[in-house]
């Protein structure tokens, strides 16, 4: 795949660097697995208050120089492959950090954020829209599915903003750190259930939710539930979970979740016109 597409923006601003390091480590970690380390700007800072660093790279050249760059340090793996198809509840728990490529960083937060295994809390660099859009509270225009499914894991924080200047080269778009803490308790076992009945409430972001899971809902079940009349845009993740646990079996899985499948393309489509 060429470089472009790879999403290579190199941080070159020391403190921000630093403040990424500090965000996710603290002062100390066990492991920080970290996703694209381009050439190492950030797995330096890791090592520096990581026991142990795993950095999931998937361009070739980059391994090569990373390994030979840290020839000897027993403390760093450098994993090549796309982290997309890794499992990274492998090397045990870990924080999680990274200057992410945009062009996936909405389905890696969403893997991040739903599994398999239990990461310790995560810092990513990603586009500032989408950062907006992760720690949305409700009512407001950046608040939809991501919000919901991101919010409903994890706590999420917006940290800072961070300028196209801070990279090499620098990208079309501003851009902002977020941090994501897993929930230790879900109120709802069943998740995919639930993130599948959230995409069908967001399906038309301006209609109601009467005119989003009619067809899909019994429509003495849903004339119970007075919230229908509002948008999806307006309801707390713990509205959402309520309306699940009242309406949700009802909806139908197969629907749902075609409309996830769309969501996810479409949204790859808005990144990778708006950073290439
Ligand atoms: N962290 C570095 C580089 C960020 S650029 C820095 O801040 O300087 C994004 C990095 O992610 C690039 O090195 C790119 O090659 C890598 N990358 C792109 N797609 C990837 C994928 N699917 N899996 C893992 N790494 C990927």
């Amino acid at each position: 795949m060429a470089r472009q597409r790879l999403g290579q923006h190199f941080l070159v601003k020391g403190k921000i660097l630093d403040r990424i390091a500090q965000a996710a480590c603290g002062d100390h970690a066990a492991l920080a697995i970290e996703i694209g380390p381009g050439r190492g700007a950030l797995t330096e800072r890791l090592l520096a208050r990581a026991d142990r660093v795993v950095a999931i790279e998937l361009d070739a050249a980059l391994v090569t120089y990373l390994r030979e760059r840290w020839r000897g340090e027993s403390r760093l793996e450098v994993v090549e492959a796309n982290a997309l198809d890794v499992d990274w509840s492998q090397w045990g728990r870990g924080v999680v950090a990274g200057n992410l490529p945009y062009y996936i960083a909405t389905p890696i937060i969403s893997r991040y954020v739903q599994g398999p295994g239990p990461p310790g809390q995560a810092v990513f660099l990603i586009q500032k829209e989408v950062a907006e859009r992760i720690t949305a509270k409700p009512g407001g225009r950046e608040y939809g599915y991501l919000s919901v499914e991101c919010q409903f894991f994890a706590r999420t924080e917006y940290l800072f903003s961070v300028g196209p200047g801070a990279f090499q080269p620098p990208p079309k778009v501003d851009s902002a750190v977020i941090r994501l803490t897993p929930r230790t308790e879900l109120p709802l076992h069943d998740t995919d259930g639930f993130t599948a009945f959230v995409s069908t409430c967001f399906r038309q972001k301006r209609k109601t939710l009467r005119n989003n899971l009619v067809g899909s809902c019994a429509p003495d079940l849903l004339a119970s539930r007075p919230e229908i009349s509002k948008r999806a845009e307006q309801l707390s993740v713990e509205e959402f979970v309520e309306l699940y646990r009242a309406l949700g079996h009802q909806v139908n899985p197969v629907e749902a979740r075609s409309t996830i499948h769309n969501f996810s393309a479409a949204e790859s489509e808005t990144r990778r016109d708006s950073t290439s």
